[in-house]
C-alpha cells in the first residue's frame, strides 16, 4: 500500500534533537525554539512569532478573548479548529459558503454575512492555495475587521509573492505530521505586528504570567496578570522544526514537482473531463500541500474512485466534512443544504498520496488506478 502522508525527515533533525537533549533546557522557549520562531519571521514578515505545541492552540491565542455578541465569518468547509477556537474566546460563529474554483472562503458569500456585530474574518488557504487576500483585505478594512489567517496548510505558500500566515493581523501555522514540515505535534502563532495584543497573547501562552518581562529583566518576579494557559513547545520538538525549516525551500520544491508530474500524468483525464484539475489562481504561489482532483460525478462517482484506488493500494481521500453537518453544526442552527458548495467539496474532492519523496512511479501508480475507474 502506497502511503498517502509520509513525513519527511531533515538532515540534521536527530542530530539537533540529540543536541537539545544534552544540553537543554528540556521546556520550550530556549535557543532552538529562539531560531526557529526568528526563520518564520524572516519567511512571514510576522513580528511575533510563538510556537505552540498544535495549530488548534495558536488560532485558542488569535480569539482568546471575543465579546458575547461577536461574530467571526469562517469557511464551512474546513477543519474544525479555529471554529472551536472562537467558541471558547467567547465568540459566534458564522459559517460561510467557499468558492468553488479554490475551495477557500468566498468573499462575496462572506460580504452578506456580516452584520454591526461582525469582528473578524477567519481565512483557511486550503491546500496551500492562497485565498483572494485583497478582496478580504479591503473587506476587513472597509468593516474594521480583525482579519486572521489559518494557514495550517500553508508554509511555504504565497499570495502574490508574500508568504501567507502574517498578511492579516494574525495567525497560525501546523507542524501537525500530516503537514509540509512537522515535529509529530507543534503549531505557530504569527502576528503581524507587535502591538499591545502581542504582550497579551505572550502572557495568556505563559499560564496567564508576565514570565517574558521577567526573562528579559525587566522586571524583578514573574506574577499572575491575566487568565492563561501553557502552550509551550518542547525545545526537542522545535530542535525538529529548525532542521525542517533548514529544508524548506527544497521541501516545498520536491512536493511542487510531485504535483506538476500528477498534472502532466492526468492532463489525458482531465481533456476528456473524466475528472476535474484544482485551480491555482494567478496570485497564487503554492507550496505542494495537498494534491487533489474533483469527481464530475460527484458523491456517486467519488466514492467508487475512492474504493477502487484503495484497493488499488493508491489510496485517494476526500477531505473535510463541511462544519455545518457535524453535531456542533446543527448545534448552532445550520442544516445540510446550508452551503452548497461546501457540500459539493466535501462529495467531489479526493487528495492523492503527496509527500515531499514520493515518485514517478509511485505517483503513476496512482493515475493508472484512477484512468481505471474514472478513464
Ligand atoms: C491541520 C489543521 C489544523 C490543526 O492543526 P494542529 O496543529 O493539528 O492543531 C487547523 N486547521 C487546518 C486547516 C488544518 O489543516
Amino acid at each position: 500500500m502506497l502511503p498517502f502522508h509520509r513525513p519527511h525527515i531533515a538532515k540534521n533533525q536527530s542530530t539537533y534533537v540529540e543536541d537539545a537533549l544534552r544540553c537543554g533546557p528540556l521546556q520550550g522557549d530556549g535557543p532552538y525554539t529562539q531560531k526557529v520562531c526568528e526563520a518564520l519571521r524572516a519567511l512571514t514578515g510576522a513580528k511575533g512569532v510563538l510556537l505552540t505545541p498544535s495549530a488548534s492552540g495558536a488560532l485558542e491565542l488569535c480569539f482568546w478573548q471575543m465579546d458575547g455578541a461577536d461574530e467571526v465569518l469562517l469557511p464551512a468547509y474546513n477543519f474544525p479548529s479555529a471554529a472551536s477556537a472562537v467558541l471558547r474566546g467567547g465568540g459566534k460563529v458564522v459559517l460561510c459558503d467557499i468558492d468553488p474554483a479554490t475551495q477557500n472562503m468566498d468573499a462575496e458569500d462572506a460580504a452578506a454575512r456580516i452584520t454591526k456585530n461582525t469582528r473578524a474574518i477567519c481565512l483557511t488557504h486550503y491546500a496551500g492555495i492562497a485565498c483572494d487576500m485583497d478582496a478580504f483585505l479591503a473587506l476587513a478594512a472597509t468593516h474594521g475587521l480583525l482579519l486572521a489567517e489559518d494557514a495550517a496548510h500553508a508554509i511555504g505558500a504565497t499570495y502574490k509573492g508574500r508568504a501567507l500566515g502574517a498578511i492579516g493581523q494574525c495567525g497560525c501555522i501546523s507542524f501537525h505530521a500530516t503537514k509540509n514540515v512537522t515535529c509529530g505535534e507543534g503549531g505557530a502563532y504569527l502576528q503581524r505586528q507587535a502591538n499591545p495584543a502581542w504582550d497579551a497573547a505572550q502572557m495568556r501562552r505563559q499560564k496567564g504570567t508576565n514570565r517574558r518581562a521577567f526573562e528579559a529583566g525587566e522586571v524583578e518576579y514573574y506574577s499572575w496578570q491575566t487568565v492563561g494557559t501553557s502552550l509551550l513547545l518542547p525545545e526537542v520538538c522545535a530542535a525538529q522544526l529548525l532542521a525542517q525549516l533548514e529544508e524548506l525551500k527544497a521541501i516545498t520544491a520536491a512536493r511542487c514537482a510531485a504535483a506538476r508530474r500528477y498534472d502532466e500524468m492526468l492532463a489525458p483525464l482531465y481533456a476528456k473531463g473524466a475528472l476535474l484539475p484544482m485551480h491555482t489562481p494567478g496570485y497564487a504561489g503554492g507550496n505542494g500541500h495537498i494534491y487533489y482532483i474533483r469527481c464530475p460525478g460527484a458523491l456517486a462517482q467519488r466514492q467508487k474512485v475512492q474504493a477502487h484506488t484503495a484497493a488499488q493500494g493508491a489510496p485517494c481521500l476526500p477531505h473535510f466534512v463541511p462544519l455545518h453537518l457535524g453535531a456542533m453544526g446543527a448545534a448552532l442552527g445550520y442544516k445540510k443544504g446550508d452551503f452548497p458548495h461546501s457540500e459539493h467539496a466535501a462529495d467531489s474532492l479526493l487528495r492523492l498520496p503527496m509527500f515531499a519523496g514520493i515518485t514517478a512511479a509511485q505517483q503513476a501508480t496512482v493515475c493508472a488506478a484512477l484512468a481505471e475507474v474514472a478513464g
